[in-house]
């Protein structure tokens, strides 16, 4: 007898799911409930489209439910809510707009219903002025708002993924754009000092950036929303724009007897398998193994959402896959920079307690006699026994595929000293060499085995001024432009022939 498999949610870790089954088994019985009229939509290009490099509204629809069921012969049910399920009875209990309330029977239940944008209990939260990002209906309520006559300002609030993504494109669309954060940086997967230079391209994209500040509260003046911050500050705006943060979806299975972790998300083994039998969960709803480190955690991202699927698809069929944790692999645009991150940074190993070395480079993207090369800031870090635990890259070109050879390294649990053995593909347009992730290698491997000692910038703090000496090696045009307080210039190329220069009862920090 073919097999009923339900699947909850019709967008990444739902379709990948269903079109896997199917591939797999051709007599399953696969319906797919959303609760959207959209399923399989791009998530991840919605910004661009209210941003406008992506134009044609219909590029965002990847896969319509007719041609999900021409190609898969998935049974997909748009507009269908899955309100309650019963794992005793193997039911499902469904509120659709086409068919009213009804229940539906499963041999196996796939969930996949996502994470919401978290909507703090706030005065004013209730306006309409407020937008959330999430899915097709949102994107076309906040691009009808900026295509409004007489829609000229924005404020965004969270400087995550999506508020920066959304910061940005809200700026390509011509508005003023305030950017507010409560802690102390944006994109919480980078460290500060990273960070910062993301923070400061959109600076100089004329994105008004407000640190360290909390929104208290929201008053609609006229046509226009004001959101009012704990420092006093009161911002005008013509729409607000509200990125704080996702938390699973998933109010919907509190009686279900299913497991949640601390933050709600669904428990789930390697194979995906919940608490409940034949009840496979995925996607953000989800908590996961942090690669790295080995704790819990919960990493929103579409990558680990479409091969978790997958995997539960594959073990629906029976094929034992299993997922082996996420490490936070990301990437992001921010006007002309890229950033990208993989694995865990020192804000984490440090809450964990974990040692670990960093060290940055500043490689080019490619041979620097070529034209168009720029540089990259990478930071890598690795434990005391060289394995590699993280790295974040910003830059102009090529930050990609530096990070992503990274978290490949990471991936097998490779150390330093792999980085250095990686033959990468070069010729002049693309790469030098000797390429970044190479360069990354041999700095750190030179930690490890004693031959240089680094400071980084925050032993700046701690420098004895009397007792060691700052040397800035960079040429006297660069030092002109600027340097650390207290630093001397000799330029590398003249340092063998200055050494008398420097007191040798002193320690001796060199940068450039
Ligand atoms: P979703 O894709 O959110 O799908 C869940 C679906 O389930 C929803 O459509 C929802 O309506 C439906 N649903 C929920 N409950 C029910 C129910 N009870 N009954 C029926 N249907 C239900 N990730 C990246 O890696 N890179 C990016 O650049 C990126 N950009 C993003 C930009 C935006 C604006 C957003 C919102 C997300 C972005 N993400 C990005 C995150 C990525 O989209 C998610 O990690 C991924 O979509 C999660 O997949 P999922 O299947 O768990 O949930």
């Amino acid at each position: 007898m073919s097999k009923k498999v339900l699947i909850v949610g019709g967008v990444a870790g739902g379709a990948s799911a269903a079109a896997r089954l199917r591939r797999l088994d051709e007599d399953a019985h696969i319906v797919m409930f959303e609760r959207d009229p959209y399923i399989s939509f791009a998530n991840c290009g919605l910004p661009y489209y209210i941003g406008g490099s992506i134009q044609d509204r219909s590029k965002l629809l990847v896969q319509t439910p007719e041609a999900m069921h021409k190609r898969f012969n998935i049974d997909v049910r748009i507009q269908s809510e899955v309100v309650s399920i019963d794992p005793v009875n193997k039911k499902v209990r469904v509120e659709s707009i086409e068919k009213g309330s009804y229940e539906e029977s499963y041999d196996a239940l796939i969930l996949s219903p996502g994470a919401k944008p978290i909507r703090p209990n706030l005065p004013g939260i209730e306006s309409s002025k407020i937008h959330m990002l999430r899915n097709i209906p949102d994107t076309d309520k906040v691009k009808a708002k900026v295509a409004a006559e007489g829609t000229r300002s924005a404020v965004v609030i969270g400087g995550g993924f999506i508020g920066v993504e959304m910061a940005e494109n809200l700026r390509e669309a011509g508005l003023e754009v305030s950017l507010i954060e409560a802690g102390p940086q944006i994109l919480a997967p980078f460290d500060t000092e990273m960070s910062s230079i993301l923070a400061k391209e959109l600076d100089e994209h004329g994105v008004n950036l407000i640190f360290s500040d909390m929104v208290q509260g929201f008053a609609e003046v006229g046509e226009q929303i004001q959101v009012q911050l704990a420092s006093g500050t009161v911002l005008q705006s013509d729409m607000v724009l509200l990125a704080i943060g996702v938390s699973p979806d998933t109010s919907f299975l509190k009686d279900s007897g299913l497991e949640f972790g601390p933050r709600g998300h669904i428990v789930v083994n390697e194979r995906m398998e919940t608490n409940l039998d034949q009840v496979y969960a995925v996607g953000d709803a989800v908590e996961v193994v942090d690669f790295v480190n080995g704790t819990k955690t919960a990493i929103p991202l579409a990558g680990p959402a479409n091969k978790q699927g997958r995997i539960a698809a594959d073990n629906v069929s029976g094929l034992g896959t299993t997922y082996k944790g996420s490490q936070g692999t990301s990437i992001i645009k921010v006007f002309g920079v890229t950033g990208a991150s993989t694995g865990n940074n020192e804000k984490t190993l440090q809450r964990l307690g974990l040692p670990y070395h960093v060290i940055y480079i500043h490689p080019s993207s490619h041979a620097t006699y070529y034209p168009g090369a720029t540089p990259i800031s990478m930071k890598l870090i690795f434990d005391p026994k060289g394995t590699v635990l993280g790295a974040q890259a910003v830059g102009y070109s090529g930050v990609d595929k530096r990070i992503d050879d990274i978290a490949t390294v990471i991936r097998f649990r490779g150390t330093v000293t792999d980085l250095t053995e990686l033959e990468l593909s070069y010729a002049p347009p693309y790469s030098s060499a000797k390429d970044p992730v190479n360069m990354a290698g041999f700095a750190a491997e030179n930690i490890l085995q004693g031959l240089t000692t680094v400071f980084v910038p925050k032993d700046l703090e701690g420098r004895d001024k009397n007792n060691t000496i700052l040397v800035d090696v960079r040429s006297e045009i660069e030092h002109a432009n600027g340097h650390i307080e207290g630093s001397i210039n000799i330029p590398v190329d003249d340092l063998r022939g200055r050494l008398n220069e420097l007191d040798p009862s002193k320690e001796i920090w060199v940068y450039c």
